[in-house]
């Protein structure tokens, strides 16, 4: 027997819709490409991205193109998330960090029709725009002032075509099920992956990380994403924010250091989320120059595991909250995040950072497991590692336009590619990428713990362990570390420092320091090019 319940579609555009009529004086807040701060509200913001709608249409646009983006976080952009989507077209974000080469590969493959583009882009894009074969023409995300003189053929000005049509727009109702947007993910190895969003996932998603134990999100936070609206929808803070009609800053393109500061205290931000990499430079900017954030409340690490030290440093030295999370661009992307649970916020200090240290509990809607390499079930016992399996309304379950998938070789389930543990409390963790966990004498040993405890030490900025080929034990950890501004790592001292906090033989082998690490389009370091670069290294125990 069905429930007699109204069967309304889960669409992006209900999101605007609502915040513009409840929360329409909220602000959107953006660092414009240009430098400045761009003010405006939920409901200027809904006029406009019925007007783009309105213009896209007009251009030809129709249900299921891919519209892609080349930009920053900015109020544009935002807009775009909303008129692409509602109106039934993809909304096809573009890592712009990626090399032109890939760019094309992305492009052609996902057969984008039109393109948005920052006017910083601009130049770069006229070097590959031969190449990209399905485009029927650019929109410059800038005003008529501020077009760039460009040889791009069928190019368009984003605030032209608003101010040319109004607003007498009515978002279409459609299967929920449609595609909504779509990202690549950088893969390592082989080409990009299509992730292709639909509205029903991203709705649900959007409900399950604005809540309390995830984003904490409501009227009365502020968020700010540092994490781009390029990668994996911004972990879906945009949409979030609209839904519960929290104040929304945008960073722009200024992500390190003092203008992410400037932002985050001028603004009175309350949650911000965002790869190590950028909490690195935001800690030092605030250590050397005495600046603290008393309105920011929770910031959410994720993308790479969250440093204890890092953990430590916001909660004890600056009272701001941390909250690890992790999750893929296969997953909307959240699937975990660690909230201390009430039962365990009576631990002692370094039993609770045990439980924080974890990429923390499935949120609401996805179901984790653990297998050995047959496929079996393994236990939670916080102990016992495996591959980890996810499955969820928010999972992708396929890739654009690719037959194969060995990721979804199993039945119903993805197979992240990550080695983590369960235990009894809820709690995973991850022990390691499978491609980044270090083999040796048919033992793994977990990079990421390795490099917990080295950036514990006062001179490491940043560490990354990788595998080095060994004769004896097949591979063996190499340590390669950053040093903090004024110091001077002393190897041996570093390499002693793991004594008593891993077992013996998990000890790296070797400790290089080098001046900066290789870090990928999305702020995270690129151990894949440290792997090739070290391939041939030679450990003393060798
Ligand atoms: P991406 O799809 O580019 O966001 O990358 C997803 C991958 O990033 C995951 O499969 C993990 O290997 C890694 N990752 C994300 N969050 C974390 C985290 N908190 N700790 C460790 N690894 C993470």
């Amino acid at each position: 027997m069905h429930g007699l319940m109204m069967d309304r579609p889960l669409l992006i555009s209900s999101f605007l819709e609502y915040a513009s009529s409840i929360y329409g004086e909220q602000e959107i807040v953006s660092r414009t490409v240009e430098g400045g701060i761009h003010r405006y509200t939920y409901a200027q913001a809904d006029n406009r991205v019925h007007r783009m709608a309105k213009a896209l249409t007009a251009l030809g646009v129709e249900s299921g193109d891919r519209i892609a983006t080349l930009a920053w976080n900015d109020h544009r952009h935002y807009e775009l998330y909303f008129s692409v989507s509602g109106m039934g077209a993809v909304c096809h974000t573009l890592n712009p960090r990626l090399h032109p080469s890939q760019l094309t590969y992305i492009m052609n493959h996902a057969s984008d029709r039109y393109l948005f583009v920052d006017p910083t882009f601009v130049k770069p894009l006229e070097a590959f725009y031969a190449t990209l074969e399905s485009l029927k023409g650019i929109i410059i995300m800038a005003d008529a002032a501020d077009m760039p003189d460009t040889t791009l053929p069928n190019v368009h000005c984003y605030e032209t075509l608003i101010a040319d049509n109004d607003a007498d727009f009515a978002w279409p109702e459609f299967d929920e099920r449609t595609a909504s947007s779509l990202c690549y993910t950088s893969g390592t190895t082989g080409n990009p992956k299509g992730v292709l969003y639909s509205h029903r996932a991203t709705v649900l998603h959007t409900m399950s990380v604005a809540l309390p134990s995830v984003l904490h999100l409501s009227a009365h936070e502020t968020v700010l994403p540092v994490v781009p609206m390029f990668h994996a929808n911004a972990w879906g803070i945009p949409y979030a924010a609209t839904m519960t009609g929290a104040k929304l800053v945008l960073p722009g393109a200024h992500l390190i250091g003092e203008p992410l500061y400037e932002l985050l205290d001028g603004e009175g931000v309350t949650t911000t989320a965002g790869v190590p990499t950028v909490w690195l430079a935001l800690l030092e900017y605030m250590r050397g120059n005495g600046k603290r954030l008393d309105g920011l409340q929770r910031v959410i690490i994720g993308g790479s595991a969250a440093p204890t030290s890092m953990i430590e440093a916001f909660q004890d030295e600056f009272g701001i909250e941390v909250r690890h999370g992790w999750g893929m661009t296969e997953m909307s992307p959240v699937g975990s995040i660690n909230t201390l649970k009430p039962n365990l916020t009576g631990l002692a200090a370094n039993e609770r950072m045990a439980y924080q240290a974890k990429q923390g509990q499935p949120v609401y809607g996805v179901d984790m497991k653990i297998v050995d390499a047959d496929g079996a079930e393994l236990p939670h016992d916080g102990k016992t590692f495996g591959e980890l399996k996810v499955r969820g309304p928010w999972i992708c379950n396929g890739y654009f336009a690719m037959d194969e998938s060995k990721a979804h070789a199993e039945e119903g389930w993805f197979n992240t590619d990550d080695v983590a543990t369960l235990d009894s409390e809820g709690y995973m963790q991850i022990v390691d990428r499978t491609k980044d966990v270090i083999k040796s004498g048919g033992e793994w040993i977990s990079s990421i713990e390795l490099e917990d405890v080295a950036l514990r030490h006062p001179d490491v900025a940043q560490a990354a362990v990788i595998g080095v080929a060994h004769p004896k034990w097949d591979e063996r950890p190499l340590l390669l570390i950053t040093p903090k501004p004024g110091t001077t790592p002393d190897m041996s001292d570093i390499l002693a420092f793991f004594k008593g906090k891993v077992a013996n033989w998990w000890t790296p082998d070797d400790v290089i320091v080098m001046e900066s690490f290789p870090i990928g389009g999305t702020g995270k370091i690129q151990k894949g090019e440290l792997r090739e670069k070290f391939k041939d290294y030679k450990l003393p125990t060798a």
